[in-house]
């Protein structure tokens, strides 16, 4: 597995993550463990997970059971802001909450620190100034080492980089998006920005949740037990006419070059600035070991130019 630095001052991370949203949610504790042991075995070392997933703690609290000694070999990657209950009193990114979901976090991940902490999403009700004072504060105690942000704009990036660096405080390391060869949002505002200021990119769904895997057709249902069986919602955002146009002829180049289209999601990621990791997530442990294999394939530029008339630049 090889590995990469996560932006200019982040840690080294390997190219594949594990992505961690199905632990208590699509899969119980016993598969999930599968997984994670399966990850391990391949010289996977990053995993994201947030404190919401698996129904508001439960991927956290079973990446803490199944790690054990392993925690020191991996990176481990959470977040913090989105609602952790129905109330919503528990969310967002002011001081009081940060430093109560921090020590909640650490607590069912079974760790003292925490490697990289992300803020979910961004939180208009608390000055970035604050959000980042609390983090800085984390660091210093230990409890912390890098911080990231997610589903954050260009400008929002910005702002943060220089609200760090006026007030001498640590700056984020990363950014965390939504970013496949479905959505390329990303590339007109944010990634720009994250290479002036030297971030690393952990692409989301960048499997498009399994459009991007080939598994799915458009003239049949979804097949049993996959997420957009299960998942209506998901399956209802992807499984749209203009997607299924390009995934189409995503296929056909992938005919026509000897690739398969899960390699091509891995390899055309991997191959974009600023990204470090691909965190795909799994359900199984032969999907984590063929997302391992998948990343190992290298694309000329002129099959990049080639994928840039099917999946257009935004
Ligand atoms: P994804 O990586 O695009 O899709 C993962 C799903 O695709 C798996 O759960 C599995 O679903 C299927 N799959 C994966 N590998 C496969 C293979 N080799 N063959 C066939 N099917 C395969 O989406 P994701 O897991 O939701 O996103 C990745 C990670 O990003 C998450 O785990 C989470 O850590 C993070 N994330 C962050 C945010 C954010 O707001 N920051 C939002 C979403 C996700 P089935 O087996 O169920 O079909």
């Amino acid at each position: 597995m090889k590995l990469r630095k996560l932006g200019e001052f982040g840690p080294e991370v390997s190219v594949v993550g594990l992505g961690c949203n199905n632990f208590g949610m699509r899969i119980d504790l016993e598969t999930s463990r599968k997984v994670i042991h399966k990850a391990l075995d391949l010289g996977i070392t990053l995993f994201d997970t947030a404190d919401i997933y698996g129904n508001s703690g439960g991927s956290e609290t079973m990446i803490g059971q199944v790690l054990g000694e392993n925690r020191k070999r991996v990176v481990l990657a959470t977040k913090f802001g989105g609602a952790m209950n129905d109330a919503g009193t528990m969310k967002g990114a002011s001081r009081r909450y940060i430093m109560a979901a921090a020590e909640a976090s650490l607590k069912r991940l079974r760790t003292d620190w925490i490697d990289l902490y992300q803020i979910h999403f961004p939180d208009p009700a608390t000055p970035i100034e604050a959000t980042l004072r609390a983090l800085d504060d984390l660091i210093r105690d230990g409890k912390v080492r890098y911080i990231g942000c997610s589903n954050f704009t260009g400008w929002q990036l910005v702002d943060a980089q220089w609200t760090a660096k006026h007030h001498n405080l640590h700056a984020f390391v990363s950014c965390q998006n939504e970013y496949s060869l479905l959505v390329r949002s990303v590339e007109r505002e944010l990634l720009p920005a994250m290479q002036k200021f030297g971030l690393g990119m952990l692409p989301y769904f960048p499997l498009a949740s399994g459009l991007l895997t080939g598994k799915y057709a458009r003239s049949k249902p979804a097949p049993e037990n996959t997420r957009f069986q299960a998942l209506q919602g998901l399956a209802d955002r992807y499984l749209t006419e203009s997607n299924w146009k390009i995934v189409e002829r995503l296929e056909t180049f992938c005919a026509k070059r000897g690739h398969t289209l899960l390699e091509l999601a891995f390899s055309w990621l991997l191959a974009r600035p600023t990204v470090a990791s691909v965190i795909a997530g799994a359900t199984k442990p032969e999907q984590v070991e063929q997302n391992a294999k998948a990343a190992d394939g290298v694309l000329a530029p002129e099959e990049l130019a080639e994928i840039d008339d099917i999946s257009p630049k935004p």
